[in-house]
């Protein structure tokens, strides 16, 4: 655990971190009790009360010096991401650099909080008002593990710029990197207690959520977990964003450009070995480019060769990593089994890889049916289920038709389906004729069962902070 500026070995349960290419453990982590997150919170609570007087632009400084030191180490936290997570090096470099980008993203707008001014009434003698934010103390920033770094990034970034404190609980399968980010925010001059890290599992999560000094949670994962999460810090009112789970659609009417769409729909479900929250995870495909679009997509899903991530696979070969963990693994097995019990076809992929590690064949499932498991539960892993459709109505009826909001994409040049798409997509993203990713500079985040709230962005920024007013009166 990382502590008020210093590594603390912890008193509790040891919990193995395990490589998932290898199933080996290869490193623990103690289980922090409530004691030892309460030491967090107190020293983030007392480091809050000088950080929050620092210079904006010094406390940018801070954040630039950090993303400094980090990319001054990429290589072995890369290396570290891999080994944790499972992903390919080619991916982690990738979520390094998002993860700097973001730093440095919020770095350049801890300068550009600002307020307004306010013409007051004189009934009570000449006054004039101010509308200021001001940062809300401690911040619990919880993450899962499927994107360690980057959904760090994104809570801690806005969470200083704004002038707040972070006690950090990342998934208790990669605390790792997050660990190591701490250690190095130490070295690169971050004042102790502004950034700490406790490592754990639920419980230790629902200390924190629950800690009477934490007034603002910031919460990556499952809609479940958010629920439990809402439900411990509502009674003390507290600040709470929900970043939860998806089920994106993505709709490729008869006019795309299907080479495109492939591509993109193929990286976006694919990518992080289909553990990514935004990914497009149910494709709805045009009747008259149906066979087309299939063809294409399982030519390239075919050529994925699960193997570790820290090896490359021979081209035209694509490198896929292992699922997280086997849990994670014999879930979609059971997503895809029933499905396939019901009557859906795998046509490329879909078997359990033998074994150490948990390796999975990346998959392309038709003729779902609507009510089975691939079509309203979260499909966290590499299998995309593609249904055609007659038009846009019936595409963006079904599309509609799930319990989350987080995604959604549309492939088309016609600008009035995609003014359709944009308007009646029920997601907090509509990408258009683009990849499923999560930009730095626009606000992002769910609707309906995908949460509420949003990261990135200088809206994520305004989360960070709460609105004051002030009258200033006694004018002459
Ligand atoms: P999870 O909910 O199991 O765990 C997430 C974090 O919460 C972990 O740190 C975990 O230890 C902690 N936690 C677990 N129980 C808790 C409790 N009762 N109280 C407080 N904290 C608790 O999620 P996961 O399986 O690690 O992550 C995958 C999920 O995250 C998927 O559903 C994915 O879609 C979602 N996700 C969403 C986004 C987004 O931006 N919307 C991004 C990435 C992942």
């Amino acid at each position: 655990m990382w502590i008020g500026g210093k590594a603390i070995a912890g008193t509790g349960r040891r919990l193995a971190v395990r490589n998932p290419a290898t199933a080996e453990a290869f490193e623990e982590v103690p289980a922090a009790s409530t004691e030892e997150v309460d030491a967090a919170v107190g020293a983030s609570a007392e480091a809050f009360v000088s950080w929050r007087r620092v210079d904006a632009a010094e406390r940018a400084a801070h954040l630039r010096r950090l993303a400094d030191a980090a990319e001054n180490h990429a290589e072995e936290l890369v290396a570290l991401l891999t080994r944790e997570q499972g992903k390919p090096t080619l991916e982690a470099q990738g979520e390094l650099r998002h993860f700097l980008g973001g730093l440095r993203y919020y770095a350049e707008a801890a300068t550009k909080v600002h307020g307004s001014y306010q013409e007051l009434p004189s009934q009570f003698g000449p006054a004039y008002g101010l509308v200021t934010r001001r940062p809300m103390g401690v911040v619990a920033a919880i993450t899962p593990w499927n994107f360690p770094l980057t959904l760090l990034g994104n809570k801690v970034g806005p969470a200083l710029a704004a002038g707040n404190t972070v006690v950090a609980k990342p998934a208790e399968t990669t605390p790792l990197t997050t660990l190591r980010v701490a250690e190095l925010a130490g070295e690169a001059g971050l004042p102790p207690g502004v950034l700490n890290v406790v490592t754990g599992g639920p419980a230790t999560g629902e200390a924190l959520v629950a800690h009477p000094g934490v007034r603002r949670v910031a919460f990556t994962g499952q809609t479940g977990t958010g629920r439990r999460v809402m439900e411990l810090a509502g009674p003390a009112l507290k600040h709470v964003s929900l970043e939860l789970g998806g089920s994106d659609p993505t709709i490729v009417l008869a006019d795309a450009d299907l080479d495109a769409a492939v591509k993109n729909i193929q990286i976006g479900r694919y990518w992080n070995c289909g553990q990514a929250c935004l990914a497009p995870k149910r494709a709805f495909v045009h009747a008259e480019v149906y066979q087309a679009f299939l063809d294409r997509l399982v030519e390239r899903v075919g050529r994925y060769e699960p193997g570790p991530g820290d090896t490359r696979a021979e081209k035209p070969k694509l490198r896929i990593g292992p699922l997280h963990t086997a849990a994670q693994r014999d879930l979609l097995v059971a997503q895809l089994a029933q499905a396939v019990d019901r009557g859906a076809k795998v046509v490329v992929g879909g078997e359990a890889v033998e074994g150490p590690g948990y390796f999975f064949q990346p998959a392309v499932v038709v003729d779902a049916p609507e009510d089975s498991r691939l079509a309203n539960e979260e499909i966290f892993g590499p299998v995309l289920p593609v249904w055609k459709v007659g038009g846009l109505d019936e595409a963006i009826e079904r599309a509609n038709a799930t319990a989350y909001g987080l995604g959604s994409s549309i492939w088309t040049r016609g600008a009035a389906a995609i003014d359709r798409a944009m308007r009646e997509l029920e997601a907090g993203v509509t990408w258009v004729n683009q990849l499923h990713y999560g930009y730095d500079e626009l606000p992002f985040g769910g609707t309906k069962q995908s949460g509420f709230g949003r990261e990135h962005g200088l809206e994520a920024l305004g989360e960070y902070t709460e609105l004051k007013s002030v009258v200033v009166g006694g004018l002459a």
